[in-house]
Order: structure tokens, then C-alpha cells, then sequence
């Protein structure tokens, strides 16, 4: 059998008063999403524990099959096996994002989404004024960067009660409540405010500024955690996966999970990525493996600016070029399974990840049908199909079931 999971990060929402009244899902025009729900079942599952973070990175923890209270270890480590960095059993990640913060307000936590080059030169600045062998800073893309703690011989000082807040949550907020605080808050603090002075007058920024462009103020350290160890998803379920994402912390739980990773040419993470290139690389790579997972971070991104638009368009361009040619591409197959399911919601009306149960659509073969026939949030609100830890939707997914 051959399975397909699409994951339209985010796409769970609210009624909007720009959309008739209608979540994004409603008012989308998803016809290839609709016949999932129609052939199959719809039903709601929620991927984030309330006493954890909202966010992609708890969320796909679940929706992948493992439940984050027992694996989730924080963001920046899963970053960190994307971009193929070893993390020692002593050692700790740290995402490094490069923020602009004016008057202690978070005015742009992708510091005007800075370009990698850029951003490169920064960290550069930050490791040969504040690094060491301990303390490494790697450049990723654009604002999401890293800093490792190496902590052989000499253990870190963090700990899971060490707190730090996403900037992505402050948007247009003060920080002056959400620094680091707990365990080893002191050095994240420290090196925070080092990169204040290092970046004020560094050539970058002056640059950045004569251009009109935001300076990248400071860098914002979060999302701290040291390495999880997750039972290979072959060895859990006898299948093997490949991921199909533009996102580093996707790619790196692919990795963590024994999956392959797809590299599709075109695919950006944003509103302009190709959506196409992505539903056809998911069609090949059905050819080759057992289950091949689509994430796609636009309608996200989408809810982040606040754009009911824009993530109206992304969701209906994920159902033509993705939903649609992979449902198709499955039934040449034979027999199959295909799951649609955003990871959490993010409500416009908050532009970030909230807690809460996601709309599903799931259907294949022995997947008797329910009544749904479209694939929206209020209809998954009715279905008495619910997964509370939505974590053990995976084996729903994959197994046997009346
Ligand atoms: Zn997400």
C-alpha cells in the first residue's frame, strides 16, 4: 500500500469577516481536498499538549506519530540535524533568529527577512567576539540561525525549565517580559545583549539602513534543547518515508526519523513557492517509497502577515497542484492511503500558532466513508472522529480499522 500525508502548515483558522464569515477552508475553492473528505472521513485531532509550546515543531512531532511529551526536547535541535549539524548527547541548540528590536519592541523578528549573506557576516561578527570552542554560532537562511553549546567536560547550564519565548510571538509587542529566564538565562541574556553593541554599527546594518531597510538589531535566542532520540519510523511501522518540505525543522525530524528528504528545486517556505514542482516530486517519490509527506509552510506564512487572502490562495493552490495530483497518482497505485492535516491552527486574528484541534481529511483503502463531504474546519468540529493526542492518529492512518 502506499501512503501520502499533505500538511498545509497552519491552514486551521477561524471564521473571517473578509471571507463572508468563513474559515480560509470554507471559502476556498479545495475541490481535490473535498473529494479526500468525501471518499473518506473527516475528523479533528489536536497535535499540541497544553502544557507545551505552540508551534510547528511540537506539532509535527505528533502529526509525524510521536508523541511530543515523551520526545520533544525543543526547535532549535531539529533545526539543527537539518543542516546536518552533530549534536553530542552533552550538547545543546540554540535557534539564533537576527531580530529587529527598537525601543524594546519586537518591530520584525526576521529582521526584514535579512539575506543569508548578510546574516552570514553577522554571525561571523558574533563568533569572533563571543564564541569559543563552548559556544558555536552557525549560519543557516536568512534570519534562522543557530548557536550549539558544546557541552563535553563541561556540562551546559540549561535545563528543560530554561524559558525563552518565540519571536515570532511578539510581533509588534515589548520584550522586556520575555527574555530568557531559568537555568543558564544569564549567558542567553548575556550573549543577547553583546550582539546589541557588535551589530549597531557593524557595516551590514549601515548598509541595511542607508537602503531603508531594518537593521538587524540583535539576535533573539530560543527554542533551546539538546538532541532527541526517536525510534526510526521504519522500525516503529515497517515503511519507509521520504519529506518533501522547504523548512528546516521538517527536514530535520525527516532525518531524525530514518526518512529520506526531497530537495525540490522552486520550493521557497513562502507565498511564491512552487507548488507544482512539489506535487510532481511527490508523485515520483511515490514510486519509490512507502509514504511520502508534502509540508508546505505558505499558508503559515500567510496567517503570520495577517493576509486572509493570501492564505485562501495558498490553500487552493496546495489542492490543485498537490492534493489533486498525488490523490490521482495514488489510486494508479492501487491501494493507498492519503491524510490531509494542517499540524495547528494559526489564526489570522492572532498571526500566530495556537493550541487546539486541526481539521482532517483521511481516506484510502478500508477507510469506510462518513457523511462529510467537504473538508473544512466546522465540519471536523461535528465529526465524532477525535484524537486528543493527536499523535495516535498516525496508527489510525496506517493500520487496520472497521
Ligand atoms: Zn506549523
Amino acid at each position: 500500500m502506499k501512503f501520502a500525508i499533505i500538511i498545509p502548515d497552519g491552514c486551521a483558522d477561524e471564521p473571517q469577516e473578509s471571507l463572508g464569515n468563513k474559515t480560509p477552508l470554507q471559502a476556498a475553492n479545495v475541490a481535490a481536498m473535498d473529494a479526500v473528505a468525501t471518499e473518506g472521513v473527516v475528523g479533528r485531532s489536536n497535535n499540541t499538549p497544553a502544557t507545551l509550546p505552540a508551534g510547528s515543531d511540537v506539532a509535527n512531532l505528533s502529526l509525524l506519530g510521536y508523541n511530543p511529551l515523551e520526545h520533544f526536547t525543543g526547535r532549535a535541535p531539529l533545526e539543527a540535524a537539518a543542516q546536518g549539524i552533530d549534536l553530542g548527547p552533552d550538547d545543546w541548540a540554540v535557534r539564533c533568529n537576527l531580530v529587529t528590536v527598537e525601543d524594546q519592541v519586537m518591530m520584525d523578528f526576521t529582521a526584514g527577512h535579512i539575506s543569508s549573506g548578510e546574516a552570514a557576516e553577522l554571525l561571523l561578527a558574533a563568533q569572533e567576539k563571543l564564541g569559543d570552542d563552548r559556544l558555536q554560532f552557525y549560519p543557516g537562511v536568512s534570519y534562522r540561525n543557530l548557536l550549539v553549546y558544546r557541552g563535553e567536560g563541561r556540562p551546559a547550564p540549561f535545563s528543560p525549565d530554561t524559558r525563552t519565548t518565540p519571536p515570532h510571538d511578539l510581533t509588534d509587542k515589548t520584550v522586556l517580559d520575555d527574555y530568557p529566564r531559568g537555568p543558564g538565562s544569564d549567558l542567553l541574556n548575556h550573549l543577547m545583549s553583546e550582539t546589541v553593541k557588535l551589530f549597531a554599527d557593524h557595516p551590514v546594518n549601515a548598509a541595511r539602513r542607508a537602503a531603508g531597510k531594518p537593521p538587524a538589531t540583535n539576535i533573539w535566542l530560543w527554542g533551546l534543547g539538546c538532541v532527541p532520540r526517536l525510534t526510526p519510523f521504519a522500525e516503529l511501522h515497517g515503511k519507509q518515508g521520504a519529506m518533501i518540505t522547504a523548512v528546516d525543522l521538517l527536514r530535520g525530524l525527516a532525518s531524525l526519523i530514518g526518512w529520506r528528504r526531497i530537495e525540490v528545486p522552486g520550493a521557497t517556505g513562502y507565498l511564491d513557492t512552487d507548488y507544482a514542482a512539489k506535487g510532481r516530486c511527490a508523485v515520483e517519490a511515490l514510486d519509490d517509497v512507502d509514504l511520502v509527506c508534502v509540508h508546505v509552510e505558505a499558508t503559515d506564512e500567510a496567517s503570520h502577515e495577517g493576509n486572509a487572502a493570501a492564505k485562501q490562495e495558498a490553500l487552493e493552490e496546495i489542492d490543485r497542484h498537490i492534493v489533486g495530483p498525488i490523490h490521482e497518482a495514488l489510486k494508479r497505485h492501487g491501494s493507498y492511503r492519503i491524510l490531509v492535516t494542517p499540524d495547528h491552527p494559526t489564526p489570522l486574528r492572532t498571526k500566530t500558532h495556537s493550541h487546539g484541534h486541526v481539521p482532517f481529511a483521511l481516506a484510502g483503502d478500508g477507510v469506510a466513508s462518513d457523511s462529510a463531504l467537504v473538508y473544512d474546519d466546522p465540519t471536523a468540529d461535528h465529526s465524532s472522529l477525535v484524537f486528543d493526542e493527536g499523535w495516535r492518529l498516525m496508527d489510525y492512518f496506517l493500520g487496520d480499522h472497521p
